[in-house]
């Protein structure tokens, strides 16, 4: 499907990066497993230093993504920052070794106890909305920060991953530039970032531009600031002839803007992007076998010993996963549904065309290094499955399947019951 593809066949077996066998995987650690390929992660944050190409660009990993600690400190490792949307993540980063300038703290409607927290640990902070900024900058008006701003284009492929639209709880408007201007000097605080996110899965280049610009002007209006975070929304391939964002195109028209901008502004200000799908979705494979094919009047089924409660994605935003039967290399395609074994309607794909499945086979889910693990839950008291990352061509596991004490952990019994 793409270049660089962490999962192929060879002869009559598939295997990941490092020729490891998909089989070797499974039959050590379990199935369902999710398995990062780590170079992919590399491949992908070179792609974009080398679009942007100066040493004035800062990469913030948006890790809600995939919040496995080893993804956080793999790619500190490449040079990146971290873009943190819950105290508890930004907890994770400093314990990923993070330092608490490398952490950009963007929440939305949360507590001002998380804000005081975010303070005491010294990261840098976003705020989004005009009241917090004033509670902000009644106790800490020397506490430098971070404003977001809604632009409001529409970026994003879906309305629900969409964030800059005029309705969206995201950002201040920028249409209330004055207002923040009347906030910020009543405290005198200091506003040393501006930033932005319209959304993922942003379709073109010119729609991200669009937004950039918008930001730019309003940047002219801030006289201290230090840095522009224009967000993500860099778009990955999920399936044969997609679009990925033209990384080089972006990087070249981008830089054009920004270095007049900044010959305007009268200082070189530090960009920031703040990727998470585009680092890690590639990465990612999700591996479930297959249960039982089930054969109705008009459909042929592949239930997986997997559910909505592993991947939810193809549910909850209706976004395609390629799904490759890693079991069989050769052999005749036949259509399938591909669905789990919750008690809901928990259908992955719809009249696939894969490589004729049979029970025990072995599916593999292509994009899921993003919003997958991190997205799922215990529902119908199933274990969340196991971690597996692939880092120099060895194979380690990053996190362990769940089991009954994980479950019933936090439950307290009451007595006699
Ligand atoms: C989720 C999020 C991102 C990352 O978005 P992707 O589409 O995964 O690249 C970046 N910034 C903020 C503030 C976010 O909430």
């Amino acid at each position: 499907m793409t270049e660089n593809r962490s999962l192929y066949a060879d002869g009559d077996q598939y295997f990941f990066t490092g020729d490891i066998p998909v089989n070797d995987i499974v039959l050590k650690y379990g199935a369902p497993v999710y398995v990062y390929d780590f170079s992919r992660i590399k491949t992908q944050y070179d792609k974009i230093n080398n679009a942007f190409n100066t040493d004035r660009l800062r990469i913030n990993y948006a890790c809600k993504a995939n919040t496995n600690i080893n993804v956080l400190k793999y790619l500190k490792t490449l040079g990146s920052g971290l873009d943190t949307v819950s105290i508890q993540e930004v907890q994770l980063g400093l314990m990923a070794g993070y330092s608490p300038e490398e952490i950009l703290y963007t929440p939305n409607c949360v507590s001002m106890a998380e804000l005081r927290e975010a303070v005491r640990l010294q990261v840098s902070i976003n705020l989004d909305n005009l009241s917090v900024l004033e509670q902000f900058g009644d106790e800490f008006p020397d506490y430098p920060i971070c404003i977001r701003i809604n632009p409001h284009i529409m970026g994003g492929g879906n309305h629900k991953i969409s964030t800059g639209h005029i309705d969206s709880k995201f950002g201040i408007s920028i249409h209330q530039i004055p207002h923040i201007q009347r906030i910020i000097k009543a405290h005198g605080m200091n506003v040393t970032g501006l930033h932005m996110h319209t959304g993922s899965d942003i379709l073109d280049v010119e729609t991200f531009l669009l937004g950039a610009d918008l930001l730019l002007e309003v940047a002219l209006q801030f006289k201290n600031l230090e840095y522009i975070d224009f967000g993500s929304g860099f778009k990955v391939p999920y399936k044969e002839g997609d679009v990925s964002t033209d990384m080089n195109l972006l990087g070249a028209k981008f830089m054009e803007r920004f270095n007049s901008f900044c010959t305007q502004y009268g200082k070189e200000l530090e960009i920031v992007f703040e990727p998470g799908k585009y680092l890690v979705s590639e990465s990612g494979y999700f591996l479930a076998s297959v249960n039982v094919i089930k054969q109705t009047t008009s459909t042929v089924f592949a239930g997986l010993d997997t559910g909505l409660n592993h991947l939810i994605r193809p549910m909850l935003y209706g976004s395609h996963h390629d799904i490759i039967n890693v079991s069989r290399v050769d052999g005749p395609t036949r259509l399938y549904t591909i669905v789990g074994y919750i008690c809901e309607t928990d259908t992955f794909g719809v009249n696939r065309r894969i490589k004729e499945i049979r029970e025990g086979d072995i599916l593999a889910f292509s994009n899921s290094g993003a919003y997958c693990f991190s997205m799922s839950s215990n529902y119908n008291s199933r274990y969340r499955p196991a971690e597996v990352a692939i880092v120099n061509g060895q194979h380690h596991l990053i996190r362990e399947r769940e089991n009954m004490d994980d479950l019933l952990s936090k439950q307290i019994q009451v007595p006699n019951l």
